[in-house]
């Protein structure tokens, strides 16, 4: 029942303790060894419970050797990332809409192990060729209620295709959603192979 007995490697782990998180959350809990062990996860989380944690924290002692990256919503998730990524060696880009594209682009053409990113931005960059899917290993698609709500479903479709395209490797895919309708369960069904369902 403590980070340390979850093993995320000392630098990871280290900032844990600088982040003064003291045990994992129920999502952190469960969440985190599930990611380790390479399965694909739907889970149901609301914001406040740590989720952002539990899918970036597994991806933070693996990807100096495999490429990485996130397609997610929230800026927070921008800041637990680089926070927790300090001293590990992983490099984190963010490419929100809103913000001028520019120095999104100069950051992602010095290299990315993890790219936080919200869907319109995401597709954006892909249209004008400046960031390839094929080679990603981990994908999280975090708030995805709120993401369709707001009408992404297109986007996110998109980026999975991508993702898809041969040559694919081996790619682990989590979902979180603070809700679980029936549009949840057709994207769970669609993206995720031989998931986990957790709700906490
Ligand atoms: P989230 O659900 O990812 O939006 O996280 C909610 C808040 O809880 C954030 O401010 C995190 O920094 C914080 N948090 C996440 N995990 C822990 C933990 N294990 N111990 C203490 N605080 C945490």
């Amino acid at each position: 029942n403590t980070f340390a007995e979850i093993d995320l490697g000392d630098a990871l782990n280290l900032n844990i303790r600088r982040c003064k998180y003291v045990k994992p959350t129920p999502v952190q809990r469960y969440a985190i060894p599930i990611s380790l062990a390479g399965r694909d996860l739907m889970a149901c989380a609301q914001t406040g419970s740590g989720k952002t944690a539990a899918f970036a924290f597994p991806l933070l002692p693996v990807t100096s050797e495999s490429e990485v990256e996130i397609a997610a919503f929230d800026l927070q998730i921008h800041e637990e990332a680089r926070k927790f990524s300090y001293q590990t060696g992983v490099k984190v880009v963010v490419a929100y809409g809103g913000a001028p594209i520019n120095q999104q682009l100069r950051e992602l053409e010095r290299g990315v192990d993890i790219l936080v990113a919200t869907p319109g931005r995401l597709v954006d960059l892909l249209e004008r060729a400046k960031v390839s899917l094929q080679m990603i290993r981990y994908l999280a698609l975090d708030e995805a209620d709120r993401m369709l709500d707001m009408g992404f479903e297109p986007q996110i479709r998109k980026i999975v295709e991508q993702m898809d395209m041969p040559p694919r490797g081996e790619r682990q895919t989590l979902l979180f959603s603070a809700t679980f309708p029936k549009e949840i369960q057709r994207l769970a069904s669609d993206f995720l192979s031989n998931y986990i369902f957790l709700a906490v």
